[in-house]
């Protein structure tokens, strides 16, 4: 049985004072649930006071991105140490905002996900084609691309750490969805794949999120899906109501 987990990445928004209030907000709705997980990517300047705030509730903390060295001379880089000092503990890798305006590639995203286990981390590693890729049926091109060079090397036994987040390009921010089974037959995809890398315990038991345009009118039928075990939320997010009530259709389908 996978367990749902919803996480709800922030991007480049809130000022410490905004960031103070909504985890104020998901705190006083959301401490005291247990039967799924719930995380937040906070901008990295607003780590500090968002770990201080739900620190001893069930919303656990997340990172957008992260170095793969523990210090040194690299400007402008965050590192493991200094995540983890912080109670930091998911971060998201290779997500597509990176690998579209920031040039990563596959190599670089498996460096930060090595390192993300290596330091103890839950990753969240995204995955997932762009409009043109999907209007040339090149989506599973793309994800078989992302999945076996992203997971090179890496050791099975941190495989059930990683979270592995599906999100088609062409629904980041814009309002447009995957249908239902769009997303399913995605995720139903990817585990194949995982079984083919790995083997069908590891795939099975691995989680796989659906990102894109994921709001509390769609999020029912979404994570109904056999093979979507939850959300990663950008926009809907950034507003308390939205990203409670997201959390709240995941409780209601896990109690039916
Ligand atoms: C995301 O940031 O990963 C995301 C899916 O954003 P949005 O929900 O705004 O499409």
């Amino acid at each position: 049985m996978r367990r749902l987990i919803i996480a709800g990445n922030w991007k480049m928004n809130k000022t410490v004072s905004e960031a103070r209030e909504l985890a104020t907000a998901l705190k006083l709705e959301l401490k005291d649930i247990t039967d799924l997980d719930m995380v937040i990517c906070p901008p990295f300047t607003d780590l500090d006071s968002v770990s201080q705030i739900i620190g001893d509730t069930n919303i656990a903390l997340g990172a957008q991105n992260m170095y793969w060295k523990l210090e040194g001379a690299f400007t402008g880089e965050i590192s493991p140490m200094m995540l983890r000092d912080l109670g930091v503990r998911f971060v998201i890798v290779g997500h597509s905002e990176r690998r579209q305006y920031f040039g990563e590639t596959n190599q670089i995203v498996n460096k930060r996900l090595k390192a993300a286990l290596k330091y103890g981390f839950n990753p969240i590693f995204c995955i997932g084609e762009n409009l043109k890729e999907r209007e040339e049926n090149k989506t599973f091109e793309i994800l078989t691309d992302h999945l076996e060079n992203g997971l090179k090397d890496l050791n099975e036994l941190d495989l059930p750490r990683i979270i592995i987040a599906y999100e088609p390009v062409w629904a980041i921010g814009t309002g447009r969805t995957a249908t239902p089974e769009m997303a399913e037959e995605a995720h139903h995809f990817i585990r194949k794949k995982l079984t083919e890398i790995f083997s069908k315990d590891l795939a099975d038991g691995m989680r796989i999120q659906y990102g894109g345009s994921v709001k509390p009118q769609n999020a029912k039928e979404l994570l109904m899906q056999p093979d979507i075990d939850g959300a990663l939320v950008g926009g809907a997010s950034l507003e308390a109501r939205d990203f409670i009530k997201i959390i709240k259709i995941g409780r209601e389908i896990l109690n039916k």
